[in-house]
């Protein structure tokens, strides 16, 4: 189980020094996230909107000390917000955020990180396009949600993520699958302890699955955020169960994992939305990325060692 120690070790500063240090990460972690200011992702986003695509955009930087960099984190949504009304997109290409970067974990840090997420909230909403709120580890949901709920009174568009591997997440899917509700479900990137997640990759599947049937027989907007064939085809199943059309629910995937697969649903009239990193604070998500497939480890140490 080597992924919840890439996950542990994610948390030490040795670990981020070595790690961003090290000569070969940066073209490793360019496959996922594919540019570190406004102006690099501006061609990305237009090419893959080009191509059929939807996205989902994340300024990366969750490792906040103060109410400063928070501000800062406000400021880049912003100025990508700017650069998307240029682009006259709207709701093709959306924004992910997490409320860590805002703020959430300082002191005051509720009112803070709502303080700051709602500006991006209504630039959003005056270009056309919505936000939703990143799911981040456990002891931050109940006060992600409460923001949510305050910003839906304002923005009943926004959206949330909950993560299939928390034992509370099917009594939020049944609250939240309600009519004009967008929520986005995935297994969950975070090391979690066993009293309040199944840790089990068998178990975090079947619950998945329990908690899509809830969101798809709901009256929301499902987002299913997932590269796992098996639980794809499950999707359309049940949405077909469900007699949704296929604008009534969508496809989400990670910027760089099975590419051709984004391509493949989109071409069969699937709404897919790419959720696209940028930024220069990548170490949190880069090592998440490598903690859900060992292969993406072995082949980054591979590359230390042999041009070490
Ligand atoms: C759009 C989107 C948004 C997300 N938002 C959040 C969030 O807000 N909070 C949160 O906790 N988690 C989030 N996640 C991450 C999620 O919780 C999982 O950790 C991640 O999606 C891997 O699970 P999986 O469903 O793809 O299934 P898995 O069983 O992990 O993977 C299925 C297959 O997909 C491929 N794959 C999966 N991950 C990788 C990878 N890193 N590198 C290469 N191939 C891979 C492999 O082929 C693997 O066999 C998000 C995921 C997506 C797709």
């Amino acid at each position: 189980m080597l992924g919840p120690v890439i996950l542990a070790a994610s948390r030490s500063d040795r670990m981020r020094r070595l790690v961003t240090a090290a000569p070969v990460t940066k073209q490793v972690v360019d496959r996922f996230i594919p540019g570190e200011s406004v102006d690099d992702i501006v061609p990305i986003i237009e090419d893959l909107t080009g191509r059929g695509l939807q996205l989902t955009m994340d300024v990366v930087g969750e490792d906040i000390t103060t109410p400063e960099q928070a501000a800062a984190a406000r400021d880049a949504y912003l100025a990508l917000v700017d650069h998307l009304k240029d682009l006259e997109l709207g709701e093709r290409v959306e924004m992910s955020v997490k409320l860590s970067m805002f703020g959430q974990a300082l002191e005051g840090g509720h009112e803070l990180a709502l303080a700051n997420v709602r500006p991006v909230v209504e630039a959003a909403a005056a270009i056309g396009t919505t936000v939703t709120l990143d799911a981040e580890d456990h002891t931050t949901l109940d006060s992600m949600f409460a923001i949510h709920e305050e910003l839906r009174k304002d923005f009943p568009q926004t959206g949330c993520v909950i993560q299939a591997y928390l034992f509370r997440t099917e009594a939020d899917a049944r609250r939240l699958a309600a009519a004009g509700s967008r929520v986005r479900l995935v297994k969950g990137a975070y090391k979690e302890p066993a009293e309040v997640a199944y840790q089990q990759k068998h178990e975090i599947d079947k619950a998945y699955v329990r908690v899509l049937r809830t969101l798809m027989e709901g009256d929301g907007y499902p987002m299913i955020g997932s590269h796992d064939p098996r639980l794809i085809a499950i999707a359309q199943e049940l949405a077909h169960r469900a007699g949704r059309k296929l604008d009534e629910y969508e496809f989400q995937m990670l910027y760089g994992i099975r590419s051709e697969e984004h391509l493949r649903l989109a071409a069969e009239g699937h709404r897919m939305r790419v959720y696209t990193a940028y930024g220069t604070d990548w170490y949190g998500y880069f090592m998440r990325r490598l903690a859900e497939k060992p292969a993406n480890l072995r082949f980054f140490l591979r590359s230390m060692v042999s041009t070490g």
